[in-house]
């Protein structure tokens, strides 16, 4: 016996049918559904709504389900959901397609309700296990944000696609902070560790990409600024980290940052030599006192 109520998510029923519908919905009926008639409106909802699973009727007028999974598979805010087809074709050729244009499943009319219901939950538990298995892989779990495995993937997207003066990285390092844990703890170390993220996160502007590297070092990674714009940006950083209280049983203290800025210019091959170069501007803001930024534009490089 498969515990129905152990899973729950939001599913896209999509067929021209109304009595299709209804069966659906009454042998779904644990789940959360949005039922629709037409390939049209599937997609209006699924840029409105979120989506856990689609279920797809073939044939319909217009839009068969074979060109909105198409659609959909097409889409990269939407192509991982999974879909299942719904229909009464048993043909060798039918199935195969379903396959071919991105499905993950296929049942034929009429229902057999427990299979249907088995195969919706294994779908809904397979791509919830996944997206979880992906968060795993791409955050740090101390501090919510992106790890160095995913900072490097995005750095480098970044790094390929934008023309080169306005990509900007940001090495950051937490000053002094072995002093920290050795006077306060590590738990209050780690409690500076999140703190520090957040209050770096929240001067942040869409679409910089912040990530903590390992121990006390992060990155960010930033597109469509100019030199101003990415110096006023660390001073905020800067100030805001400095005045955010770390705050523990009895005792409350400051930390403070170093930062190297660095702007991306035809010197740099790759991303890790931008990064050197951010790394370099670091730790020249360590020796030459901690708590500042060190900025390097573009054209003032020398490749190590
Ligand atoms: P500097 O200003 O030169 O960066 O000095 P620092 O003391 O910050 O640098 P150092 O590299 O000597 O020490 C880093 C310390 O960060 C040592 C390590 O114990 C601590 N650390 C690294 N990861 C964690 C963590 O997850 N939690 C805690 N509490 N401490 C950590
Ligand atoms: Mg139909
Ligand atoms: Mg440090």
């Amino acid at each position: 016996m498969i515990d129905h109520a152990a899973i729950s998510g939001t599913i896209l029923l999509v067929d021209d049918i109304e009595e299709n519908i209804r069966t659906v919905l009454g042998i779904l009926d644990c789940y959360d559904i949005i039922p629709c008639t037409s390939g049209a409106e599937a997609l209006e909802i699924l840029t409105e709504e979120h989506i856990d699973l689609i279920l797809l009727d073939v044939m319909m007028p217009e839009m068969n389900g074979y060109q909105v999974c198409e659609k959909v598979r097409a889409n990269p805010e939407l192509k991982e959901i999974p879909i299942i087809f719904l229909t009464a074709r048993q043909d060798e050729d039918s199935i195969e397609k379903a396959y071919d244009v991105g499905a993950h499943d296929y049942v034929t009319k009429p229902f057999l309700p427990r299979e249907l219901k088995a195969r919706v939950e294994f779908q809904l538990k397979f791509y919830f296990t996944l997206k979880k298995l992906e968060y795993i892989a791409s955050h740090d779990q101390m501090t919510g944000i992106f790890n160095r495995r995913r900072f490097f993937e995005i750095a480098k997207e970044m790094f390929n696609e934008n023309p080169r003066d306005s990509m900007y990285t940001i090495m950051l390092d937490i000053d002094h902070f072995k002093r920290i844990n050795d006077k306060y703890g590590h738990a209050l170390g780690d409690i500076a560790l999140k703190e520090v993220t957040s209050a770096i996160a929240s001067v942040l502007p869409q679409g910089a990409c912040f990530a903590r590297l390992g121990g006390e070092e992060f990155a960010i990674a930033i597109n469509g600024q100019n030199n101003d714009e990415i110096n006023i940006l660390a001073e905020n950083i800067r100030s805001n980290v400095e005045r955010t209280p770390i705050v523990g049983e009895g005792v409350s203290f400051n930390c403070s940052i170093s930062m190297g800025v660095c702007q991306n210019d035809i010197t740099f091959g790759n991303i890790d030599e931008l990064l050197n170069s951010a790394d370099q501007a670091l730790y020249e803001a360590k020796d030459s006192g901690r708590n500042r930024s060190i900025f390097r534009g573009s054209g003032t490089h020398q490749k190590a």
